[in-house]
């Protein structure tokens, strides 16, 4: 994530990491005033979309990674709550109206400062209409899923443990990240 080179409140490039007083972070901090540079996690929210069995992906058509297939999500905007971003995404990544059942899965990455928030939805209807992010999209049945053309793990994670529990008829809620997490099942 780019750090400002000057300072947005009063243009000084007298900016250092320092603690604030109370604080328990650096920050970037101006040296002229008082302005502090907050940065914070990025919220990414999608969903994983099943009709009969089947599974919505999307093509990415931009970087990074075009060509390869993802479930829809993007992110969250100011003023959006998670569950309108996540329905926005879809509907922008595959012209596919749905409704949310569930949360299923809040994933962070640490590392690079982001949180993936995925629903369970049900397609209400199914445009055929997509923007400019997305080739194709396709509701794929399990044998047919593209594994090797999904690039991030996270999301083979979801869709190999969704397509077990629905076999099981009962979905749970993941909560973690790439080395620790849990399948929490409300009962
Ligand atoms: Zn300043």
């Amino acid at each position: 994530m780019a750090l400002p080179r000057f300072c947005p409140q009063c243009g000084s490039a007298d900016l250092d990491q320092r603690v604030p007083s109370g604080d328990t972070h650096a920050r970037l901090m101006c040296g002229h005033c008082p302005y502090i540079h907050y940065v914070n996690p990025k919220i990414i929210a999608g969903c994983i979309i099943e009709q009969e069995g089947k599974y919505l992906l999307c093509q990415r058509a931009i970087p990074p990674r075009p060509g390869t297939w993802t479930l829809p999500a993007g992110f969250m905007e100011s003023g959006e709550t998670t569950e309108q971003a996540a329905l926005r995404e879809v509907w922008e990544e595959s012209g596919v109206r749905a409704e949310i059942v569930s949360p299923y899965s809040i994933f962070s990455v640490p590392q690079i400062s982001e949180v993936y928030i995925i629903f369970r939805a049900i397609a209400l209807e199914i445009t055929g209409q997509f923007g400019p992010e997305t080739l194709d999209y396709k509701f794929f049945a399990p044998e047919d899923i593209p594994w090797d053309s999904i690039y991030y793990p996270a999301i083979r994670q979801i869709l190999e443990r969704y397509i077990e529990e629905r076999q099981a008829g009962v979905y749970g809620i993941y909560i973690g990240n790439d080395d620790t997490g849990k399948v929490h099942f409300i009962r």
